[in-house]
């Protein structure tokens, strides 16, 4: 868990975060998402110190973060940056070891952690390991990136703009990578982007941003439903809430008893609303089959239930 209150820092006379309280929830993915200089990498750094705040407090599991030395706190959480910041002249098994090799980790714990992390990512260790940044895509740079900064089994991974980089495919890959990852080590995620997509895709919480100031902090439906503030409304987008809605809900959340006629479609019990209702305008059928991985059917999604969740009461 990482309590934040009141923090806030200043330069010279431009107050860059102003008074920002939030509790993010261990195990938990909170993605901060605002406008370009509305604070966002500042208000991170703060978390780890890479930036000193000049008011205000960060507690991580209970400790209070101003206690601890910079280097030996940066050690405990992880950091992950857009571009990677990969060392350029070092393997990419050795930029992922980094911060094991700080800790003074034994070199089998830290080579079998290495392994582990790399066949996370899908890169073949005997492959991959002994390659150069350079001689990666830019996905699996990234990739290479987000394993450095889990190496040393950090309880707290924080992000900045960490899929700025990469084309849409490949990003939401990468979204779903890090979706099961911190799900497999009940890691705490703060996670800042430009992006509401992947704010509202990723983020359990999502905190708005807007001139240092922290307009809203709350699961995403609250947002779309409740906005704090026009500012909220207009970044969520209000063409499209409903859509965003039904993205956030899945097929098990809105399924009834039964299976769907003949014609319905199949859909999994994670799918959302989002994807049940496309697959349902393009069979031209009113109901989809939730179908258990072994085939059998779990239920069904019919289109007024769907339509009964794409509205704000
Ligand atoms: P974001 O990540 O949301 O784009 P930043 O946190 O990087 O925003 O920056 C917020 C504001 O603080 C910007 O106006 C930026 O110019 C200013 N800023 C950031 N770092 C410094 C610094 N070291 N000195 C002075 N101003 C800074
Ligand atoms: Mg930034």
């Amino acid at each position: 868990m990482i309590e934040i209150s009141s923090l806030s820092k200043v330069y010279a006379e431009a107050t860059v975060v102003d008074e920002v309280s939030m509790v993010v929830a261990g195990g938990s993915i909170t993605a901060i998402v605002g406008t370009s200089g509305s604070g966002k990498s500042t208000l991170l750094r703060m978390i780890n110190r890479l930036v000193e705040p000049t008011r205000g407090r960060v507690v991580i599991n209970g400790r209070d973060a101003a206690t601890v030395p910079g280097h030996l706190l940066r050690r405990e959480i992880g950091y992950a940056i857009q571009g990677h910041g990969l060392f350029p002249h070092r393997t990419v098994a050795e930029n992922i070891a980094t911060v094991p090799r700080l800790l003074g980790w034994q070199a089998a714990r830290t080579r079998a952690r290495v392994e582990e992390l790399l066949r996370i990512f899908q890169l073949e260790p005997a492959e991959y390991g002994a390659k150069f940044p350079h001689q990666l895509s830019g996905g699996q740079q990234q990739r290479v990136g987000v394993a450095r900064a889990l190496a040393a089994e950090p309880r707290v991974l924080l992000m900045d703009e960490p899929f700025g980089a990469l084309d849409p495919i490949i990003r939401g890959q990468a979204q779903d990578d890090l979706r099961d990852i911190q799900r497999r080590f009940g890691t705490t995620v703060v996670l800042v982007t430009h992006d509401i997509d992947e704010a509202f895709r990723l983020g359990d919480h999502v905190g708005v941003m807007s001139r240092g100031r922290l307009l809203q902090y709350d699961r995403p439906a609250m947002l779309l439903t409740h906005p704090a503030d026009p500012f909220v409304s207009r970044l969520t987008g209000t063409a499209d809430r409903a859509l965003k809605l039904l993205s956030l809900t899945t097929a098990a959340q809105a399924m009834e008893p039964g299976a769907a006629a003949g014609d319905g479609p199949a859909v999994a019990a994670t799918d959302s609303l989002r994807d049940v209702l496309a697959q349902l305008l393009w069979s031209g059928a009113a109901a989809a089959t939730v179908r258990r991985p072994d085939g059998s059917a779990a239920g069904q999604v019919t289109l007024a239930g769907i339509l009964a969740r794409g509205r704000s009461d």
